[in-house]
């Protein structure tokens, strides 16, 4: 048993993250992708698709803070929100802790990354069996084209631009997103890096002003995604994401956060230059 175990992200050709690892929890392969769930000595217990990082214990509240709840924050009420991908439960774990939430459905392709952070990792899938919770296992690209549903806030909490989570970067996707978006609905997308990844980001951002009247960035600090600095893009049919924010609803939620906070949901916004030269005409002001 070797007992100085290490976990390698290794990002392009040129980068590894390494994390020292305790423990292997689980590893299977599904029909998507390699799953893995390790415990691990500085971040607690780690899931890992096709080898990349997804969440870790340490750091996974900055994500899902800020993912979930700018948007959950600008929507007035939201009360129908849809989750593409998720599988982890980080996300629809913070739209649940909005009063206002009817429903919450998320919708997951790989059945395996569900069970696995059932089982291992409850911190983040702890209320995927709440009662407003409509979880299903299926293609996120099928299931908005499909549906009849409206839904006030979309997020998608997707992985990077490969395998099944390519078309979730596509324009039809986002067609078929502005469709079942009510009238004043917002969507919030994984947006990638601009250290490492600003080509995705452009793209993405070329085919989200195509659907949508206007587009946004915004960004946080990760410890364990290659380039530290991630962002999401928001896009809406109605709302800008400074200028519609009342920030005193932060304070009337009572909720409590680790990272968000109302100063810090404008200043997201605000980009270091080269991030603003790289993407300029892309998003707005
Ligand atoms: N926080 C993570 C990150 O950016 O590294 C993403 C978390 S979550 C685990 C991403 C999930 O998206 C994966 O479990 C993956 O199976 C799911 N996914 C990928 N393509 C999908 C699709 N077409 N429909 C639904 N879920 C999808």
């Amino acid at each position: 048993m070797n007992s100085d175990l290490w976990v390698e992200e290794k990002f392009k050709d040129f980068l590894g993250l390494r994390l020292k690892v305790e423990k292997v929890l689980f590893s299977g392969k599904s029909e998507f992708q390699t799953v893995d769930v390790v415990e691990t000595k500085g971040h607690g217990k780690m899931l890992l698709n096709d080898g990349l990082i997804m969440v870790t214990e340490r750091d996974e509240f900055a994500y899902h803070d800020m993912i979930t709840h700018v948007p959950m924050f600008v929507h007035p009420s939201p009360k129908n929100v849809l989750v593409i991908g998720g599988g982890d439960g980080g996300t629809a774990r913070e739209v649940l802790r909005h009063t206002s939430v009817e429903k919450c459905t998320m919708v997951e392709i790989d059945g395996m990354v569900v069970d696995a952070c059932r089982e291992y990792i409850p911190q983040t899938s702890k209320d995927l069996d709440h009662p407003k919770m409509n979880l299903i296992i299926g293609d996120g690209v099928e299931f908005v084209k499909n549906t009849n549903e409206k839904f006030d806030v979309i997020i998608v909490d997707s992985t990077d631009p490969i395998g099944p989570a390519q078309p979730l970067f596509g324009e039809d996707f986002y067609k078929d997103i502005y469709a079942c978006l009510s009238d004043n609905g917002i969507v919030v997308s994984q947006g990638e890096s601009s250290w490492y990844a600003m080509d995705i980001q452009q793209s993405l951002l070329k085919v989200l002003n195509q659907v949508f009247p206007a587009c946004y960035l915004y960004s946080f600090s990760n410890l364990t995604y290659p380039g530290g600095l991630w962002s999401f893009t928001f896009a809406s049919k109605k709302y800008h994401p400074i200028n519609d924010f009342e920030s005193k609803r932060v304070e009337e939620s009572g909720l409590e956060f680790d990272y968000y906070n109302k100063e810090l949901h404008s200043a997201a916004f605000a980009l270091p230059s080269f991030a603003k030269k790289g993407l300029k005409g892309l998003i707005k002001n």
